[in-house]
C-alpha cells in the first residue's frame, strides 16, 4: 500500500510519519496518542506493507504521481498539503487525471477552498476529502485505514470487474463461434455437400411446407440411367462431376420458385407448381431432356441420360410429403422398366402393383421349401425336319394364395434381389437331372442379367453340370441382350469362357435391345432366339417380317442358329421357312410341358407335324 504526502512543510512530514508508524505497529498507540481512534475495529488493510513516499513540491508530486501508474505501483491515498500560494487546484487536478482511482485528502488549515470547485477540478465526490488542520496524527491514521481499505476494496472490484468483462468477452465470441458453427452444421443437415442443393430431409421439409398452402403443385423423381456404368469406369471423380453438373442443369430448367434436391447417389427431388398431370409430365420431359446432353467431364465425353416419376398434388387431400415421394418413385420405377430416359406420370395402379409386389417378394422367398415351383419343358425343333434338338426349361410357381404365378411377373421380382440366385440354381439343377434321361437333346436354361453377372457365373455351372454328369454340350444357356451390354468387355470374357469349355450360348428375345453387328461379332455365341412379339407380328405387319428376315440374314452371316420362339401357326411356319430360320419353338409344336412329357417326347425325337399338338394348358397350371 502507498501513500503519497505533499507538504511544503517538512515539519508535517514529521507528523505523518508518526501517525503511519502507528499503523505499522512500530510504535504503541497507547504511547502515541488517544488509544482509540488508532484500535481499529476491523484489522482488513494490511498496514504493515505501508510505503509512503513525501514531497514538498507540487509539481514533482505530480511527476510521483505518473511514475506509479507507468510502473503500475499507483498510490491509494495522496495527502496534499494546501496554503494560500500554492497552486493546489491546478495539482488536483493533474493528479486526478492521471490517476482516477487515487484518494485525495486535503490537508488545509481552513477552508479555502470550496468543496463543488474542487469536485469540478479533483472529483468524483467519492474520492476527495478534506482534513482541517492542524492535522493530528489520530485523524491520519484513522482516514488512511479508511481510504486504504475502500482503496484495496475499489481495487479488487475494479480487477474482478475487468476479469469479468473479459470473461463476458470470451463468453460472448464462444457464443458467436457456437452461432457459426450451428449455422454451418444447420446447413450441412440441411444441404447436400457435393453440389450444395437441398438435401432428401430439406426437400421432404420444403414438401411439407408446399403441402400446407395452397395450390397444386408437381413432386418429381430424377435418376440417372446407368450412372454405375460412369462411376465404374471413369472413376468417381469424373461420377461426382456427372452429378454435379446435372444438378447444374437441372437448377436451369426447373420453373421459378421450384426447388431441386440431391436424394442420394444420382438421385435428385424435384418440386415445382403444376396446374395439372400434363403440365407436370411436360416440366419432367424438359429436364429428361435437358440432362439427356453430352457433357465433358475430366476430358472424356459423357453421354448421360435420366428417367423421371411424377405426381402431382391434388388441390386438396394426400398432400402427405412420404406418399408423395413414393408415388414419384413408383412413377420413376416405372419409366426405369419401361426402357429409361423419359418421364412418367403416376398412376394409382403402380400402387397397385408395389402391394402384389410385397406379396410375391415374401412367398417366393418359401416357393422353394414349400415345393411351390417347377419346371416345364418346351420342345425347340429343327426347321423342316421336325426333330427336336431340345428344350426350354420355363419355371412355373403356383401358389395357394395367388394360384399360378406367371414367370413373366415373379422372375422381374427375384431379378431385384439374390432371391434370383436361389431360384437359378434350383432352375439349372432341375434342368440337367430333366435333361440326364433324354438321349440327346440339350436343356436351354434362361439366365437373368443378374444371375449373368453374378461372381463366378462361369465356375457355378460348370460345378453344377458336373455333378450331374453331363456333357457342357448338353446346356444351352440363354441370356438376353441387356445382361451383356450393360459391361459387354466383361460378358464377351464371360462367353468366351462358356464357349471353350463346350456350353452352348444364345442370345434370348433378340431384336429388342440395341445390339449392333459390331458387338455381336465380338461375342462367342451359337444362336439368336427372334423376339416372340416378331413372330406374332409375322402376318400381319410387313414390319415384322422384315425384321425377322433380316435377324435371319445377320444370324446367318454371322453362321449362327436362329431360332424363332411363340410359333402358334402353320403360316408363320411358312414364312420363317422362307426366311431361312433354322430352329422353331412355340405352341404350334408343343406347350411347356412336365418332365415326364418332355422325356418321353425326347425319347419319340419328333414332334408330329405341325397342326398335331403336344401337351395342352393344362400342364401350364400342373
Ligand atoms: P422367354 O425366355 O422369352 O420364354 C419364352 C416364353 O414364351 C415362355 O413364357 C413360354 O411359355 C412362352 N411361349 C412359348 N411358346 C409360345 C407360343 O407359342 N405363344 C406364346 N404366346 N408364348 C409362348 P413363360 O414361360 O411365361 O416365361 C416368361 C419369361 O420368364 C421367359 O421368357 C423368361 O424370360 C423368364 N423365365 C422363365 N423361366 C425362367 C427361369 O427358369 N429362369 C429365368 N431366369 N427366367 C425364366
Ligand atoms: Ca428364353
Ligand atoms: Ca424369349
Amino acid at each position: 500500500m502507498r501513500l503519497l504526502i505533499m507538504d511544503q512543510d517538512p515539519a508535517n512530514h514529521d507528523a505523518y510519519q508518526r501517525s503511519f508508524r502507528i499503523l505499522s505497529g512500530d510504535v504503541d498507540p497507547e504511547d502515541c496518542l488517544d488509544g482509540e481512534a488508532l484500535s481499529g475495529e476491523e484489522p482488513g488493510v494490511d498496514l504493515v506493507s505501508l510505503e509512503c513516499v513525501f514531497h514538498v513540491v507540487g509539481d514533482s508530486a505530480v511527476e510521483e504521481v505518473q511514475r506509479s501508474v507507468v510502473t503500475d505501483s499507483p498510490f491509494a491515498v495522496a495527502f496534499v498539503g494546501v496554503s494560500a500560494d500554492l497552486d493546489v487546484k491546478e495539482w488536483v487536478g493533474r493528479i486526478r487525471e492521471l490517476d482516477p482511482s487515487i484518494n485525495l485528502v486535503l490537508v488545509a488549515n481552513d477552508r479555502r477552498l470550496s468543496p463543488p470547485e474542487l469536485q469540478t477540478l479533483a472529483g468524483p465526490p467519492d474520492k476527495i476529502f478534506y482534513l482541517v488542520g492542524p492535522t493530528e496524527s489520530a485523524e491520519i491514521v484513522q482516514i488512511t485505514r479508511a481510504l486504504s481499505r475502500r482503496w484495496e476494496i475499489d481495487r479488487e472490484l475494479a480487477a474482478a470487474r475487468t476479469a469479468l468483462s473479459l470473461q463476458v468477452a470470451a463468453l460472448e465470441q464462444h457464443v458467436a463461434e457456437l452461432a457459426t458453427n450451428e449455422g454451418r452444421a444447420r446447413h450441412l443437415a440441411s444441404y447436400d455437400t457435393l453440389t450444395d442443393a437441398p438435401n432428401r430431409l430439406a426437400f421432404l421439409r420444403a414438401l411439407g411446407e408446399r403441402g400446407r398452402q395452397p395450390g397444386m403443385f408437381a413432386v418429381a423423381a430424377l435418376d440417372l440411367d446407368r450412372f454405375k456404368l460412369i462411376n465404374d469406369s471413369l472413376g468417381h471423380l469424373a461420377g461426382d462431376e456427372v452429378i454435379r453438373q446435372t444438378c447444374r442443369t437441372l437448377r436451369s430448367v426447373i420453373p421459378e420458385g421450384g426447388m431441386v434436391a440431391r436424394l442420394a447417389g444420382d438421385e435428385f427431388g424435384l418440386l415445382f407448381d403444376a396446374a395439372g398431370d400434363e403440365a407436370a409430365a411436360m416440366v419432367c420431359e424438359r429436364m429428361v431432356v435437358a440432362t439427356g446432353a453430352s457433357m465433358r467431364v475430366l476430358g472424356h465425353k459423357v453421354q448421360v441420360s435420366a428417367s423421371a416419376g411424377v405426381v402431382v398434388a391434388p388441390e386438396s387431400g394426400a398432400r402427405d410429403p412420404v406418399d408423395l415421394m413414393r408415388q414419384a418413385d413408383l412413377a420413376l420405377n416405372d419409366a426405369k422398366r419401361s426402357g429409361r430416359n423419359l418421364a412418367r406420370l403416376f398412376e394409382p395402379r403402380m400402387d397397385e402393383g408395389i402391394r402384389v409386389r410385397r406379396a410375391v417378394e415374401s412367398g417366393l422367398g418359401r416357393a422353394i421349401a414349400r415345393g411351390e415351383l417347377t419346371m416345364l419343358f418346351q420342345p425347340i425343333v429343327a426347321n423342316g425336319s421336325y426333330e427336336i434338338v431340345g428344350f426350354e426349361a420355363l419355371m412355373r410357381w403356383y401358389t395357394d394364395e395367388f394360384g399360378p404365378i406367371s414367370p413373366g411377373t415373379f422372375i422381374p421380382i427375384a431379378e431385384e434381389t439374390d432371391l434370383i440366385h436361389e431360384l437359378g440354381d434350383w432352375a439349372l439343377i432341375q434342368s440337367l437331372e430333366a435333361a440326364k434321361g433324354w438321349p440327346e437333346q440339350y436343356v436351354s436354361v434362361n439366365f437373368s442379367p443378374r444371375q449373368f453377372r453374378r461372381q463366378n457365373f462361369v465356375g457355378n455351372i460348370v460345378e453344377r453340370v458336373q455333378r450331374a454328369g453331363i456333357d457342357p454340350q448338353r446346356l444351352q444357356i440363354e441370356i438376353t441382350e441387356t445382361a451383356i451390354f450393360d459391361d459387354a468387355e466383361r460378358a464377351a470374357d464371360t462367353l468366351y469362357k462358356l464357349r471353350q469349355m463346350g456350353f452352348r450360348v444364345v442370345l434370348d428375345d433378340f431384336g429388342t435391345g440395341y445390339s449392333s453387328l459390331d458387338n455381336l461379332r465380338k461375342f462367342a455365341l451359337d444362336g439368336l432366339k427372334i423376339e416372340r412379339s416378331f413372330i406374332d407380328g409375322l402376318e400381319r405387319e410387313r414390319e415384322s417380317a422384315a425384321i425377322v428376315r433380316s435377324i435371319v440374314q445377320l444370324g446367318r452371316a454371322l453362321s449362327l442358329e436362329v431360332i424363332a420362339e411363340g410359333v402358334e401357326t402353320r403360316g408363320q411356319v411358312a414364312l420363317l421357312r422362307a426366311a431361312g430360320a433354322s430352329h422353331l419353338q412355340g405352341f404350334l409344336f408343343s406347350h411347356p410341358i412336365g418332365a415326364n412329357d418332355a422325356q418321353a417326347l425326347a425319347n419319340a425325337g419328333f414332334v408330329d407335324r405341325p397342326g398335331g399338338l403336344v401337351g395342352s394348358m393344362a400342364d401350364e397350371v400342373a
